[in-house]
């Protein structure tokens, strides 16, 4: 007996809305998610990523908007009426039932009959590799395996939709490695869709097809991984997703090519345009591990500090202007150092307004 997800094409959010009183913990989010798509919900602390997973699952009623199954409006329905599956951070699992009973509760409250449970349940423990583990109460499981039963539980009901939220975090760097793979290849099993919160951009890029970062209870841009790792739409995503270097520049000349030249720190540089750009302030954004140590660089700046991090060293220098230059280098520099950095003009880009 295989677990079926129910067929459906697409779910969709439109305009979702969400007040906590006077505080709108959501402002309004459409997005429309495939069956067979894995989404990440990316964004910092408190932008709103739990609360629209529960507006999803039926946790949290919505303040606007709907959400739809196909052509089907689910908003209004129930959380057992939707069937979604939800995996927490914190497992939830009973501590006094065995994991076949933890697995079977869904099933169980649907009445359907023994034989049936039993059979669901060892197939759904086969599924996240707990075969052998069914007699044993959560307490005497590791973290890793507490948090597959509680996967198993999510998918027994054979859900259209499995949502995740932060499943990781409570495990070791090891171990949340591992799950990522299993979490990637039960996803594939199940042929449904999959929504996962993380304020972890790794675990979304390695995990995702698609990515949706949000900021203050706002869909700041929704992208495949190499979408958003390459090509930020805007300065607060560029930010969010590693680049750490903000330098104001100015523009020399029109920005409408592939590449445009900039002054910064009164210095000469060549980069990338991220859309449209005037003449007058932008601002330039680098990876650390794409800034270098380079002799004719454009960027003059002292040393500060160092640190070795298995394959490079990474480090912070300062620019004459008062401007952190965060920077990898391939051997150690020292502290002090007067040196010249810079970055591929690929790895540079210019968006338009000040820093
Ligand atoms: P984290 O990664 O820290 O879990 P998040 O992105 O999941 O953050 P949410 O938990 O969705 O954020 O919270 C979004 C905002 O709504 C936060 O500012 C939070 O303080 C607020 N909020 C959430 N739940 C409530 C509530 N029950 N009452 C009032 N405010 C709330």
């Amino acid at each position: 007996m295989a677990i079926h997800s129910k067929d459906f094409r697409t779910l969709r959010l439109d305009g979702v809305q969400r007040d906590f009183g006077a505080f709108n913990a959501l402002k309004g989010i459409s997005l429309t998610i495939a069956r067979g798509e894995f989404v990440a919900l990316l964004g910092p602390s408190g932008c709103g990523k739990s609360t629209a997973l529960n507006c999803v699952a039926g946790l949290l009623p919505l303040t606007g908007g709907t959400i739809s199954l196909d052509d089907r409006r689910i908003d209004t329905l129930s959380p057992e009426d939707r069937g979604f599956g939800m995996v927490f951070q914190n497992y939830a699992l009973f501590p006094h039932m065995s994991v076949a009973r933890n697995v079977g509760f869904g099933l169980a409250m649907r009445n359907e009959p023994r034989a049936r449970i039993a059979e669901k349940v060892a197939e759904a423990l086969r599924l996240v590799r707990l075969e052998g583990q069914a007699d044993k109460l959560p307490g005497q499981l590791s973290g890793g395996q507490q948090q597959r039963v509680a996967i198993a539980r999510a998918i027994v009901v054979a859900p259209p939709l499995v949502m995740m939220d932060e499943p990781l975090s409570n495990l070791d760097a090891k171990l949340r490695l591992e799950m990522r793979a299993e979490i990637r290849r039960i996803h594939a099993h199940l042929g449904s869709a999959t929504i996962y919160v993380t304020h972890d951009q790794d675990e979304a890029l390695s995990l995702a097809d698609r990515i949706v970062v949000m900021r203050q209870g706002e869909v700041r841009q929704v992208g495949t991984p190499e979408e958003l790792y390459t090509r930020p739409a805007t300065v607060d995503v560029a930010e969010f997703m590693g680049f750490r270097n903000m330098l104001p520049a100015t523009l020399d000349g029109a920005g409408g090519g592939a590449r445009a030249r900039v002054t910064v720190d009164g210095a000469a540089c060549e980069g990338t345009p991220v859309g449209p750009l005037a003449p007058g302030a932008v601002t330039l954004a680098i990876r650390p591990e794409d800034l270098r140590p380079q002799d004719d660089g454009p960027l003059a700046a002292r040393v500060d500090q160092v640190e070795y991090r298995g394959r490079a060293f990474f480090g912070i220098a300062t620019t004459p202007a008062g401007t952190a230059l965060h920077f990898r280098a391939p051997s150690r520099v020292e502290p002090g150092t007067a040196l010249r950095f810079g970055a591929d003009p690929d790895r540079i880009l210019i968006y338009g307004g000040a820093a």
